[in-house]
């Protein structure tokens, strides 16, 4: 076959000047004067180390006769360029050649130029380096090669602001054009490497190519292999000599070039090890993105294959020594076949350290969290993989718009609340025995929100930790130890809030110290007095108990979403006080705006309660949680105990809960939850009119709940109906739960980025299940 199309000096013999012509040429064109010159071998061009009296003093580059100037120009600017940008990066830099111009920018002076018959040659001087060429790879040891991963992250880094026309260029390693490698597969002897190739090629070509134009693109150096770089005797790099390879290209392939170069000569399968160091040395510098990090396993077998097809094109032209080759591409091959016999994605995993979602998932929750873990969601689960704003994506590629899930309060996967997270993360995460400011403004920016008195925060990592620090709180500020919570209550799973959870309890009911009162059933007119409270008062009082603290959900969300009257609410914190207890408003549920009147759902009542306690939407997802109390309760609490818990008010936690303040500013999120509330139940009630079965919609904001009867004139509860609309829902793509006394109400509680775009969604899902249920 003819020449390909790339890059001529990879078709062309490098120069051949002995020892003595170096010595020779490096006087003429840089008036030096070595005792000696030593070949350093090279496939582009020839590279001699100069002697003089006292040792190696300077590196001599006769280029190829092809060579194009330009390039050597705009390797002469890129090394300086990068030098500059990173002064520590050790990279070599060329000597100007004497007499020339004195710009020190203009490239064209640092090459003297040598004619030899009718041939060109240009002639470059570099600094000589510390350290040792061509280290051995398999002698680094893993700090060494995460540190080589850092090293080329700092390069490509140092590189990104550089450009230069020549850096658009077919370079054939690049695994850019590694298809256009396929025809030199005719030249590789042995059969079973040209396969490995031809089948990542392929590979390549259906997965890859199409989305290449989506990665991060600059000029990369491309080529910090083994040996282009000098280490001392750590393997810790201490020169970088070659920008031969340059081209501007996507940045991962930098990746994919050591990869392919330290991995030589170990045993196969620790490529993915080896490559998840390199990978976490990268990015102490340089995140990745998660299209780069998929492919991590695509470029780097590329560059084995294109390797496999250069090589051996040039040895079978005698360009290379066909032994060497041979040797260099058994090592690649093996590195193929070892990402090949895991398979494309099980090697991505591998190669960057993600989970292990293989074999059946269900079986292998069950078996390894056994039978106290609340069971699946749905009749058919769903794997998902992924979630932007109210829309999940499960593995088969289908979206869900999430009408459930309140954690992610400002949206699914919000970027303001990621970055944060990643960024703190990047740089600190430590504990509150140290200053910092995020935590310090967290509890600052959340008193600003609430009622002057309520001025002390805790900060712990769940709703369970902070309704257990607001009940140890309670007890010590009281004195009692009795508690009342509402008949179907859910407060956590702590011991001291599991007791004041009625709702999840299977065994013998609430214990002694715990009394229930039943919250107003709107729907049916019961309950509404203020004496079913004071009836749960009295019977607490009759076995010897004093209130420590009454707890309630502002929204009622277990007892099923119903929303009683202000003053009935302000009478139960009165009898509690009366009594000598204390009240905690659970925030876990109504509170960072999901009512949308407020930004506490406790505000809405005109209470001032005296524990605030706050989790699930406070991180949009990130465990954070925290009580806020008043300093007087605190102060006593203070007499009896130091509070400290590890992970609470932690950075990353605390800039994270900050994200989501600010998201709840910015975006207006309190009226867009009202107007979003206001036509979603709008929605149901439209749809409610010709189904008979939906007995009652009731709510506020984007706490929501549709009560499922049997008969409307009845309002008898339809749990089996209720749970048949809720996998209805699922199977039309619609995601809500069940909650209630009698599980018959469908639980509508979307992320608050669910607006009034999506109602008519919901809407036509919910007539269509509950058309397709049947009484
Ligand atoms: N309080 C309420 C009202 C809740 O809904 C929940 C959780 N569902 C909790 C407390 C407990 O929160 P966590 O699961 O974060 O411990």
């Amino acid at each position: 076959m003819g020449a390909p199309a790339f890059d001529e000096v990879l078709q062309a013999t490098p120069p051949r000047f002995s020892a003595d012509e170096a010595v020779e040429i490096a006087a003429r064109t840089f008036g030096v004067s070595p005792t000696g010159a030593r070949n350093l071998g090279s496939e582009r061009d020839q590279t001699f180390m100069l002697e003089g009296a006292d040792g190696s003093f300077a590196v001599l580059k006769v280029s190829n006769a092809v060579e194009d100037a330009a390039m050597l120009d705009m390797e002469a600017s890129a090394a300086q360029h990068a030098r500059r940008v990173d002064p520590g990066l050790p990279i070599a830099l060329p000597w100007p050649v004497p007499g020339a111009a004195d710009d020190a920018d203009d490239p064209v002076a640092y090459r003297a130029s040598l004619e030899v018959g009718e041939h060109e040659h240009f002639v470059r001087m570099y600094d000589v380096l510390p350290g040792t060429a061509g280290v051995d790879p398999t002698t680094l040891s893993d700090a060494a090669i995460a540190g080589w991963g850092e090293t080329t992250a700092r390069l490509g880094r140092a590189l990104r602001g550089f450009f230069h026309p020549r850096a658009e260029r077919t370079m054939l390693w690049d695994p850019q054009h590694a298809l256009r490698t396929r025809p030199l597969l005719d030249d590789v002897p042995d059969p079973t490497h040209r396969e490995l190739a031809l089948r990542v090629l392929d590979r390549f070509e259906a997965a890859v190519a199409p989305i290449w134009p989506e990665l991060r693109a600059q000029v990369v150096h491309g080529d910090l292999t083994v040996d282009n770089a000098l280490v001392d005797a750590d393997g810790t790099i201490t020169g970088i000599t070659d920008f031969g390879d340059m081209s501007h290209s996507a940045l991962a392939i930098d990746i994919a070039s050591i990869v392919d170069s330290l991995v030589a000569g170990r045993e196969a399968d620790e490529v993915f090890r080896l490559t998840r160091l390199i990978l976490d040395g990268y990015q102490r510098v340089t995140p990745l993105e998660p299209l780069e990090l998929a492919l991590v396993g695509e470029l780097v077998a590329a560059r084995c294959a294109v390797t496999i097809a250069i090589t051996s094109w040039r040895a079978a032209r005698g360009l290379d020594d066909a032994g060497y080759v041979e040797r260099y591409c058994a090592s690649v091959a093996r590195t193929i076949q070892a990402i090949l016999d895991a398979g494309w994605e099980e090697a991505a995993r591998r190669l960057t350290g993600s989970p292990d979602a293989g074999g059946d998932l269900a079986a292998r929750r069950t078996r390894v969290f056994g039978p106290a873990m609340e069971p699946l969601t749905y009749a058919h689960p769903i794997t998902m993989t992924s979630a932007r704003g109210v829309w999940m994506t499960d593995t088969d590629g289908r979206t869900y718009l999430d009408a459930y899930n309140n954690v992610p309060s400002v949206g699914h996967s919000h970027p303001r609340v990621a970055e944060a997270i990643a960024r703190q993360s990047r740089s600190l995460n430590t504990n509150m025995r140290y200053l910092h400011a995020a935590a310090i403004e967290l509890a600052e920016r959340l008193v600003a929100t609430c009622p002057p008195a309520l001025d002390t925060v805790l900060f712990v990592n769940s709703g369970s930790e902070a309704n257990d620090a607001a009940w140890r709180m309670a007890v010590a500020a009281t004195g009692h130890d009795g508690g009342l919570c509402t008949a179907m209550a859910y407060h956590g799973i702590t011991h001291a809030v599991s007791a004041l959870s009625p709702e999840l309890t299977t065994g013998p009911g609430v214990p002694e110290h715990i009394e229930t009162w039943e919250p107003p059933d709107t729907y049916r007119g019961l309950h509404g007095d203020p004496s079913v409270f004071a009836a749960a008062l009295e019977r607490l009082a009759a076995r010897g108990h004093g209130p420590a603290a009454a707890i309630m959900d502002g929204v009622l969300t277990s007892d099923g979403f119903f929303d009683p009257d202000p003053e009935l609410v302000q009478t139960w914190v009165r009898m509690t006080r009366e009594a000598g207890g204390l009240w905690i408003a659970d925030e876990v549920q109504g509170g960072h705006g999901r009512t949308g009147e407020a930004m506490w759902s406790f505000q809405r009542y005109g209470i001032e309660p005296d524990f605030v306690t706050l989790g699930k939407p406070m991180g949009n997802g990130h465990p954070v949680a925290a009580v806020i109390t008043r300093r007087e309760i605190a102060e006593r609490f203070a007499r009896e105990t130091v509070f400290f818990s590890t992970f609470g008010g932690n950075p990353v936690s605390a800039v994270a809960a900050l994200a989501v303040l600010d998201v709840l500013e910015d975006e207006r999120v309190l009226p867009r939850v009202v107007e979003a509330g206001e036509a979603l139940r709008g929605a149901i009630r439209d749809v409610a009119e010709q189904h008979p079965a939906i007995g009652d919609v009731r709510g506020v904001g984007l706490a929501n709940g549709i009560e499922v009867v049997t008969d409307p004139s009845t309002k008898e509860p339809d749990p089996a109906r209720t749970s048949a609309v809720k996998d209805g829902l699922r199977e039309r793509g619609v995601l809500v739960g069940t909650t209630g006394r009698r599980d018959n109400v469908l639980k509508v509680r979307p992320p608050l980025a669910f607006t009034t775009a999506e109602v008519p969604v919901f809407a036509a899902a919910l007539e269509e299940a509950i058309g397709a249920t049947k009484a």
